[in-house]
């Protein structure tokens, strides 16, 4: 059902899916065999069929989206009418359970159209990865089925006031009582938080603040409608301003057990082991950010003259250009490396860090040059440059700051050296 449902889409957007069945095609094993860096036809047109639906119906509607900061319901019906959000849901679920790779391809494309937009569609992947790697049968087609009957959002909440970075020191509390939580405390800075169906909860569930955070903290699956959850406002961000950002309050709100992801204490590993299948595609956004960037700016070193030429021909501009597309080739390569990384089974954690940290590095840099090529245009609502800048940001904060991908390269690089 779900696979006519794309290929009929897909269909009206212009693009077919070749294969009879998108599900096996997609599913297709990577080579792992040798070095290529072609991909397959398979993910050549969900690529294409990305790329397609964010030049054409992504990128008009960014401008305005940004500015009124409404939630952009009709793009994310669209695309999941695609098949282009929850793509790595499971097929046992009803999903397509695309890799990580192919994930990240279409990441790259949506984001190219608008970071904000492709973080909504983002942040249901990473509320759903911890019931991916870590649910139940019964809890896999409960919450990530339903997902795939109708388009709904999701939501990770494990950031609070006081506990970003150091999340060891979440203080939302889970009492077990007969065969109920009851949870208390307070998250904040939940994309998705205010248009979820269902959350992926971190608590603390021992109090000994001994207990190693290991064992200390229980991963919740909680539905959005459940009494005791207090929404809070829509944050006013300094980009991607159309994605949802809230706080949220938790106030004697009662969890079935039935809703415990692997077991009691298990919820620190879970929460923290959705990284490194959720960073890779955070690199892929905000890689495609720094392509639009690039692309702008060229196109507008093409056209803009100055002293009789264009600014093209200046060769400060055109080596300021070559040193962005420098940056997008190396940004793309290492999402991609740590994508495949997972996918072929391994630990990636290293592959995973590096690629979020320069990936969204990169996107600063690149956005910050492109707005330096339009000049004082560039300073400006009325072009796309000055959008890209602000979005740019969040990628050096959201999923583990810039420092915090530094640490975990450090101590995964020093642990080679270890004797
Ligand atoms: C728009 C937006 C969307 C978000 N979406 C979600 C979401 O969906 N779910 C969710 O759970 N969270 C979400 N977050 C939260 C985000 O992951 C955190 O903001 C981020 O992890 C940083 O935590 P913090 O804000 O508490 O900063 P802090 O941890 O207080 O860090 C402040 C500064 O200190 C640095 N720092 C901290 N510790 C160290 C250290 N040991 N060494 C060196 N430097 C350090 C940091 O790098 C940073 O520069 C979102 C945040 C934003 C702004």
């Amino acid at each position: 059902m779900f696979f006519n449902k794309v290929l009929r889409a897909s269909v009206q957007t212009g693009i077919r899916l070749q294969s009879t069945s998108a599900k096996v095609a997609a599913n297709a094993p990577h080579t792992s065999l040798g070095f290529s860096f072609e991909l397959s036809d398979q993910q050549k047109e969900f690529q294409e069929l990305a790329r397609k639906f964010a030049r054409e119906e992504i990128v008009p509607a960014a401008a305005a989206y940004d500015r009124s900061g409404e939630y952009p319901i009709p793009i994310i019906k669209r695309a999941w009418e695609l098949g282009l959000i929850n793509s790595h849901i499971p097929q046992d679920c009803g999903g397509m359970g695309l890799s990580i790779f192919d994930a990240c391809l279409i990441t790259e494309e949506l984001a190219y159209g608008c970071t904000g937009i492709q973080t909504a569609i983002e942040a249901n992947s990473l509320g759903q990865m911890p019931v991916i790697i870590a649910g139940n049968e019964a809890q896999k087609m409960k919450y990530l089925g339903r997902m795939t009957e109708e388009p709904l959002m999701c939501a990770y909440c494990v950031t609070e006031p006081g506990a970003g970075s150091d999340v060891a020191g979440v203080k939302t509390r889970a009492v077990k009582t007969g065969d109920e939580y009851v949870v208390n405390g307070q998250k904040m800075w939940i994309t998705n938080g205010g248009k979820a169906n269902w959350y992926f909860l971190l608590a603390r569930s021992d109090p000994d603040p001994k207990c190693s955070a290991n064992k200390a903290f229980t991963g919740f699956i909680l539905d959005a409608d459940t009494p005791g959850i207090q929404i809070g406002r829509k944050e006013m961000n300094m980009g991607q301003r159309c994605s949802d950002t809230r706080g949220i309050t938790f106030e004697d709100v009662r969890i079935p057990k039935e809703n415990v992801l692997i077991g009691e204490g298990a919820g620190f590993k879970i929460a923290m082991g959705a990284f490194d299948k959720t960073r890779p595609p955070v690199a892929a956004g905000a890689t495609g950010l720094a392509q639009r960037a690039l692309d702008e700016a060229s196109n507008y070193a093409m056209e803009r003259k100055t002293f009789g030429k264009h600014i093209a021909e200046h060769q400060a501009v055109s080596f300021l250009l070559a040193e962005m597309a420098m940056k997008v080739e190396l940004a793309r390569m290492a999402y991609q490396r740590s994508a495949w990384e997972v996918d072929e089974g391994r630990r990636n954690t290293y592959y995973a860090s590096i690629a979020k940290a320069f990936a969204g590095d990169i996107a600063n840099q690149v956005a910050s040059d492109a707005v330096q090529v339009f000049g004082g245009n560039g300073y400006n609502s009325e072009y796309p440059v000055e959008k890209l800048m602000r979005d740019a940001k969040i990628y050096q904060i959201y999923e583990g700051t810039a420092q915090i991908q530094r640490m975990i390269i450090a101590r995964e690089h020093l642990g080679k050296y270890r004797k």
